[in-house]
């Protein structure tokens, strides 16, 4: 394991597209919260899907978070003691892991297609997706064999009936019964690419990062994920989730939002404007004056940071 101790935070982007502006506010966040307290931070470039993630966009984003003034500490481009950096780079390491659980027999394949599982009517997770019904868990090795004849299978792993409880560190305490609220999830797809809960929770661990900043549509996640460092035997960070960023109109930001894009954003600000704006948005300064991400360092605290989703004020960018 890496890490010369102390905190460690870290930036996991997917760039499948330039970053926006909800991207570059978790970034600015996950900085300060890591050097508010003496820490380092590390770039991981999460393209699991390399198809979505091609190396020219992460290659980007690493550019971006420079002129910014958010250049990680360790990884990307640069590497470090930890590498490779990049997930798609990755994979025997999460086969190391994903053959624990499967050992124990937690694992099983899945043959549900997207469509079933929407048309089974079984209730809706926190993040939207369904709560897996347990369709697959029970078959028959002669059954799931003749099946695999046909369709390659996805891989979930099985969990208990167990309440995951724990205090977000700046949204408060969160939990979820993992069978309940969660259901059986996937470790890999049918493509056999390892899936984000378990690359993530491998990474955050091997990397030494001490703390997770990031969106809170990923606060349903962490259940699953805690989960996963126990069974691995693997240390877990503390987790800070972000109110998201929404548009003037209410609307969240997406990549395809070509108004909130860096692009964009570059051709009509200085790197110290967006800052400044930003750090006003999430309550750090009371003014969007110019500023650069160490001015925010010494007074930066989380208590200062919205807990609802915060909408950009009219005009701001
Ligand atoms: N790669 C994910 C994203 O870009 C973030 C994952 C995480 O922070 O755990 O949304």
């Amino acid at each position: 394991m890496s890490g010369a101790g102390g905190v460690c935070g870290r930036y996991a982007p997917s760039p499948s597209g330039r970053m926006h502006l909800g991207n570059l506010c978790c970034c600015l966040l996950a900085w300060l919260s890591a050097k508010s307290k003496g820490g380092r931070v590390i770039l991981r470039i999460e393209d699991l899907d390399a198809e979505r993630c091609p190396r020219r966009f992460a290659d980007l984003l690493e550019d971006d978070l420079a002129w910014l003034g958010l250049a990680a500490d360790e990884g990307g481009r640069a590497g470090g003691p930890a590498g490779p950096y990049y997930q798609s780079e990755r994979a025997e390491i999460y086969k190391h892991y994903y053959d624990i659980l499967a050992a124990r027999s937690l694992v099983y394949p899945c043959f549900c297609s997207r469509n079933q599982l929407h048309a089974a009517s079984a209730p809706h997770r926190a993040d939207g997706q369904v709560v897996y019904p347990g369709t697959c868990r029970g078959l028959a090795p002669a059954a799931a064999a003749a099946k695999a004849a046909r369709r390659a299978p996805a891989w979930r792993v099985q969990v208990p009936e167990e309440e995951i409880a724990f205090t977000d560190g700046h949204l408060g305490p969160y939990r979820e019964n993992l069978a309940r609220d969660c259901g059986d999830f996937i470790l890999r797809r049918a493509d056999g690419v390892f899936a984000y809960q378990l690359a993530v929770v491998v990474d955050d661990a091997l990397m030494g990062v001490t703390e997770v900043v990031r969106g809170a549509d990923l606060l349903a996640s962490t259940p699953r994920q805690l989960w996963l460092y126990r069974e691995l035997g693997l240390p877990a960070p503390r987790f800070y989730h972000l109110p998201l960023l929404l548009a003037a109109d209410g609307r969240r930001l997406s990549k395809r939002d070509g108004d909130q894009s860096l692009e964009n954003l570059q051709a009509r600000y200085t790197a110290e404007e967006i800052i400044g704006r930003l750090a006003f948005v999430c309550g750090l300064r009371p003014a969007p004056d110019p500023c650069r991400p160490q001015e925010l360092v010494a007074d930066f605290d989380w208590d200062k940071v919205p807990t609802q989703d915060i909408r950009l004020p009219e005009g701001l960018f």
